[in-house]
């Protein structure tokens, strides 16, 4: 069961109700703290009794903690209940194809520290290396308990078996990070494509609207990742590759993709898409004038910043980027019509001049009426790991489960 709607939620009234009123409540504290225990009542329909229970039950384990007292005009002092931040930790790791980042956050997903390794081309020796590196980040920083790990990878995880099964930037296969994780640690590994990840933490974190109900999240880094929401749904599909549109090819005569595919969306419009356009124009340049090509490729950062500085070379290289990005998310608009598409990744920097380019590319080819908004995600905010730490969140606050 894919359902998330945390906010269409029914009161349930059978055995495993508990469960699930304990959870509307602990989200109800997280969404809108501080909060008495009248409003609670009042937002979920739950009778005051029921609530009371809860809250005593969430005081007693100290999920919340009780704050100031209010003022209400007949002369009740209601008192506000919070969630206590201090209670746990969550650790996020965000897997790219080089480097790892993994963080402790808070409850109220608020990263406390972050830092990043190597991811290297071993995935047994990887997960041995990160195994040591979260057990340390734990000892320096303590808390009562840590509530789980969250990962983010770019890739497909079998919903069966919980193995990475897709990932050819990563060149892995068949991987099982769960299992030796949850060993060299003790806690619960969660782990779920990045986009689906970042697709889920959009929603959860409410930024669009309450009403919104299908959205698109669109990783773009070295590859491109999709993850969709559509109904309150997230949709992994019978073998959890649903929404690889980053591997539809748009150029059957374009590059190779790490895939096996020629003109891969992703091969044409991802952060590796404008290194090589960068380099091919620089390259053409020293060989007109006579030089020998010698280049190594630029990182994506450095082109943003050239691009910035007015460099012809990289804004054509990002302009060409833009293009073909529009070109993919005018299919997302024209087939799917979700009512957000949130773009993530270092290339939103530049939307001031991006941006513009793909709403173009999209009104010149998206000619239904779906009203898609198109927006971004800050990087400073990082999305990505975020989405990894939501991915622990939601059990304890999600009124239904994933
Ligand atoms: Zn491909």
């Amino acid at each position: 069961m894919n359902k998330i709607d945390l906010n269409n939620f029914r009161v349930a009234s059978s055995e495993t109700a508990r469960d699930i009123n304990r959870r509307i409540v602990l989200n109800l504290v997280r969404k809108h703290q501080p909060i008495s225990r009248a409003s609670i009542a009042r937002r979920s329909g739950m009778q005051r009794s029921t609530v009371s229970a809860i809250t005593e039950q969430l005081l007693a384990e100290r999920w919340v903690i009780e704050g100031a007292t209010g003022h209400l005009p007949r002369g009740r002092k209601p008192t506000f209940l919070h969630l206590n931040l201090d209670r746990s930790g969550i650790i996020g790791v965000d897997i790219h194809p080089d480097v790892t980042t993994l963080a402790v956050a808070n409850l109220d997903m608020k990263i406390l520290a972050h830092e990043s390794m190597p991811t290297g081309n071993d995935p047994n020796d990887f997960i041995a290396r990160l195994g040591r590196r979260i057990v340390d980040l734990m000892r320096a920083h303590p808390k009562s308990s840590y509530e789980g790990i969250g990962i983010s990878v770019p890739g497909r995880i079998d919903p069966a078996s919980h193995r990475l099964t897709f990932a050819p930037n990563l060149h892995w296969h068949d991987v099982d990070f769960q299992a030796p994780l949850e060993q060299l640690t003790g806690l619960k590994v969660e782990i779920e494509n990045a986009a689906n990840a970042c697709a889920l933490t959009e929603l959860w974190a409410n930024r669009h609207g309450e009403g919104v109900s299908n959205l698109i999240a669109v990783t773009v880094s070295e590859g491109i990742g999709v993850g969709m929401i559509m109904n309150g749904q997230l949709l992994r599909g019978a073998q959890g590759v649903t929404g690889e549109f980053g591997h539809v090819s748009l150029d059957a005569s374009g590059p190779k993709c790490h895939c096996g595919n020629r003109g891969c969306w992703e091969v044409l419009a991802s952060n590796t898409a404008a290194m090589r356009s960068y380099a091919a124009f620089a390259s053409g340049r020293k060989v007109q004038a006579g030089s020998k090509s010698d280049m190594s490729p630029l990182p994506f950062s450095d082109l943003l910043r050239l691009a910035e500085q007015n460099d012809v070379i990289a804004g054509k290289s990002l302009d060409q980027m833009a293009h073909q990005l529009g070109a993919g998310l005018a299919m997302l608009v024209t087939g799917l019509a979700p009512e957000v598409i949130v773009v993530i990744g270092e290339v939103t920097r530049a939307w001031n001049r991006v941006g513009p380019i793909v709403d173009a590319v999209i009104q010149q080819r998206s000619l239904t009426h779906a009203n898609t908004r198109i927006v971004t995600s800050d990087p400073e905010t990082w999305p990505r790991l975020r989405g990894a730490i939501t991915l622990v969140a939601q059990r304890q606050f999600m009124a239904q489960l994933m």
